[in-house]
């Protein structure tokens, strides 16, 4: 049996801001259960809902020292096993006590410095020695720096490997040297330009990216952009120099949560033998409940996505007068940056019957989108992977995407000569192709439907569950530990 564990800093389906938490949640129910014991390690928000946290087991308390500054932290242990994966909850109302899981920077800073460092002492405490500890983004940065150093010669962590995944390289958790230092104890020989030291500050993914065994990240594309001066974000020379211990493994969904059979949020629930009618009959309820007309014959294209400036909603701005024609409707759901919260508010309200603004976070509300919409839109500026066209696919939902990152390997666009394809893209980052974009797939939809309706069917068969991509994790574990 291989011992992994999963440290990160949210996971479906007890915090959720974006798709780390359904990759977090869902793979580690993927791997063959004879082989691999995966468990997962999160803080214990508060904002975690009770009917969880009700259910959480105590395991063991103690206290903790935190650098200079503090010498005596408190680090709970809270255990849950949910669908037979067992995960542990580390917790601290000092720091996990918020309505959300982020707050600003340094304090989150702080926190998941302490959750760092509270993940490597908990272990012993549990008696779950990992062959693998596998860090997701920023938050998980300093575990491995915390292996190999504090922890290099204490015996219980001998020849623990770790695999570092990046998500999003452009959250770092960067805060300057003689914080990070003296709020985490590393010693003073990491805080160099080789290592920590970025920009005369200190970087988190940094560590993590240097002092783990393996590093992988959510696409292919992906991880060959991020070796780029434009999409590296400062690190490109640091991944450059670590490509040989690189690669893209592309995201799946879980296919039982987005399941349009079985899914109890939707109107009329469908498979891809009874799409057409059912998604009319969910597209006129997602119309009733959003206040838009009632019209089939519309054009129904939705964002659901944080709203910030990574989704190229720039661009949305820039063509959304000519995106809002008579024949369409615009919806989105998402939350984020007040200029963009108020754009699409604003447009609402000029436009109602025609554009829906949904500025709040609801999955269930997210799966009606998805069902009542006929295309989703996702033209970020970059994107490592993108959970919302894998969604969208399962549910008969068309992407409509810019070529970057995931959104580059997953959605193979429309060919009209030899009616191949599963979506529409464009490869620039420019507002006049976005809208072509979008225009070439109105085109298709209103004059003809059966190509459409055909398009529709096979994004539904394309398999986008995680069974591929969680062999390819087991290899890579079975790489990293034959080392
Ligand atoms: P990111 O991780 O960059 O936010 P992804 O496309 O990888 O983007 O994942 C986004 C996930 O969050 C998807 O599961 C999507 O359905 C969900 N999501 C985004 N915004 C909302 C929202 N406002 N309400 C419900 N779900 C949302």
């Amino acid at each position: 049996m291989k011992n992994i564990l999963f440290v990160a800093s949210e996971c479906v389906p007890f915090v959720k801001t974006g798709g780390l938490a359904d990759v977090v949640g869902t793979l580690p129910k993927m791997f063959n259960k004879d082989e691999y014991d995966c468990r997962v390690i999160i803080p214990n928000y508060r904002c975690i809902p009770d009917k969880f946290r009700n259910e959480f087991q105590y395991v063991h308390h103690f206290y903790m020292d935190m650098g200079e500054r503090f010498n005596s932290v408190h680090v709970g242990i809270m255990e849950y096993e949910y669908e037979g994966i067992k995960f542990y909850f580390v917790d601290n109302l000092f720091y996990f006590g918020g309505d959300k899981p982020y707050a600003d920077t340094r304090y989150d800073i702080e926190k998941f410095i302490y959750f760092s460092k509270a993940v490597m002492a908990i272990l012993p405490v549990i008696n779950f020695r990992p062959d693998i500890i596998h860090c997701h983004d920023w938050q998980a940065g300093l575990v491995p720096v915390y292996l190999h150093t504090l922890y290099k010669d204490n015996p219980f962590y001998s020849g623990v490997k770790t695999i570092f995944t990046i998500h999003n390289l452009r959250f770092q958790g960067i805060w300057d040297i003689k914080t990070i230092r003296s709020l985490s104890g590393l010693p003073e020989y990491v805080f160099t330009p080789d290592k920590l030291e970025y920009k005369k500050d200190a970087n988190m993914l940094k560590g993590g990216l240097v002092y783990a065994d393996y590093i992988t990240t959510v696409s292919d594309t992906y991880a060959g952009e991020i070796q780029s001066g434009y999409f590296g974000e400062g690190l490109d020379g640091l991944l450059r120099a670590r490509n040989q211990s690189l690669c893209g493994i592309v995201n799946g969904i879980d296919y039982d949560a987005y399941n349009p059979e079985t899914d109890e949020n939707l109107a009329k629930k469908y498979s891809v033998r009874t799409f057409k009618k059912a998604k009319a009959a969910n597209k006129a309820a997602l119309q009733s409940e959003l206040g838009l007309d009632r019209d089939d014959n519309r054009f129904v294209i939705s964002i659901i996505s944080r709203l910030t400036d990574q989704k190229g909603l720039d661009l949305v701005r820039y063509a959304l007068d000519r995106i809002c024609d008579e024949f369409t409707q615009f919806v989105v759901l998402g939350t984020g940056d007040g200029q963009y919260e108020n754009l699409f508010r604003d447009y609402a309200w000029r436009m109602p019957g025609k554009v829906s603004a949904n500025i709040l976070f609801n999955e269930g509300f997210a799966h009606r989108v998805y069902a009542g919409s006929d295309a989703v839109l996702v033209p970020s500026l970059f994107e490592p992977c993108g959970l919302t066209q894998l969604i969208g696919l399962r549910y008969g939902t068309v992407p409509v995407v810019r070529e970057t990152g995931g959104l580059k390997d997953t959605v193979a666009p429309y060919n009209e000569y030899d009616g191949t394809g599963i979506g529409f893209s464009f490869a620039n980052y420019n507002g006049e192709e976005l809208l072509a974009t979008i225009n070439y797939a109105k085109k298709v939809f209103f004059e003809n439907r059966a190509e459409w309706d055909r398009m529709v069917a096979r994004g539904m068969k394309t398999d986008y569950s995680w069974a591929g991509s969680a062999l390819k994790y087991q290899d890579l574990y079975n790489r990293v530990l034959g080392w």
